[in-house]
């Protein structure tokens, strides 16, 4: 009540903006777990309700809100009692936050809204869902799902042709990378059985290609150099928990790449996305 007496009718109606857009983001950080689940087994994602891994109970309205329910029901299955995850409310929070700090980097204020600037986050919220799932996808099986990459690059498309259409503005890139992507899925199909461990930088290159599409081309050198970052300090990492821990290393055996190349790439290009926003609107 104070801090309403103190802002302004616009500054209250943006904080309201401020809340929804978090909301939901968090919406999505929890459909994000199903999705990476879901998605590489080729299971339904919209339609098959939700069910606890322990009980198979299968889950209620209540058991689905975003951040309270976990909280409501101290972070476990209101059937069986198991303990749920806490990565799942740091992933729907994180979630939330992204959201809004893209909405807070576009310095969008009620009412003046500018219709540019909504169509810039609609298509900024359709590349972050996305590349996050692609992330999580990858980070589990070392995979990077090329249906995900078409969706994407298909959703960029309708913004790049928005952009065309009501701002006169022409962008070849995407076309460039549209011949660029052709040209991979076809060696990805054509080839399939040869190309072994190759087929996951095949896959690698289209998620380039797609990071192009959506961005300037030198975001993409500083994304390159900052997965590149990532990918080293995580192999630091990686080597110094072996030293310390002792234990073996589950990756050793696996036939699979050991870099998550598209997770790091995934990673990188959500921070520089929302970077890039903040440079150019504040
Ligand atoms: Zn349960």
């Amino acid at each position: 009540m104070g801090i309403c007496l103190l802002l302004n009718k616009g500054e209250n109606v943006d904080i309201f903006y401020y809340i929804m857009i978090f909301i939901m983001g968090t919406v999505f950080g929890s459909f994000f777990t199903l999705a990476v689940y879901r998605i590489p087994l080729k299971k339904d994602i919209t339609h098959e309700r939700s069910f606890c891994p322990t009980c198979n109970h299968k889950l209620g309205f209540w058991d689905m809100i975003p951040v309270l329910s976990y909280i409501a029901f101290r972070g476990k299955c209101r059937y069986c009692g198991e303990k749920i995850r806490i990565r799942y409310l740091i992933l729907e929070v994180l979630s939330g936050l992204v959201f809004l700090t893209e909405y807070l980097a576009l310095n969008m204020h009620f009412p003046n809204l500018e219709i540019g600037k909504i169509a810039l986050f609609v298509a900024f919220i359709f590349t972050y869902v996305t590349i996050a799932i692609i992330c999580g996808i990858d980070k589990e099986y070392r995979k990077v799902n090329v249906g995900l990459i078409i969706f994407g690059f298909i959703m960029e498309g309708l913004y790049i042709l928005y952009l065309y259409i009501v701002e006169g503005t022409i962008i070849y890139r995407y076309g460039m990378y549209l011949f660029m992507m052709i040209l991979l899925y076809i060696i990805n199909t054509v080839s399939i059985k040869k190309l072994g461990e190759s087929k996951y930088f095949i896959e690698c290159l289209m998620l380039c290609s797609y990071i192009g599409a959506c961005l300037e081309p030198e975001l993409l050198l500083l994304i390159a150099v900052l997965a590149g970052i990532l990918i080293v300090l995580n192999q630091i990492y990686q080597k110094m928990k072996k030293m310390f821990k002792d234990k073996p290393d589950i990756l050793q055996d696996n036939e699979l790449p050991k870099v998550r190349i598209g997770f790091f790439l995934g990673i990188a290009t959500i921070a520089v996305t929302i970077l890039e926003t903040y440079i150019t609107y504040m």
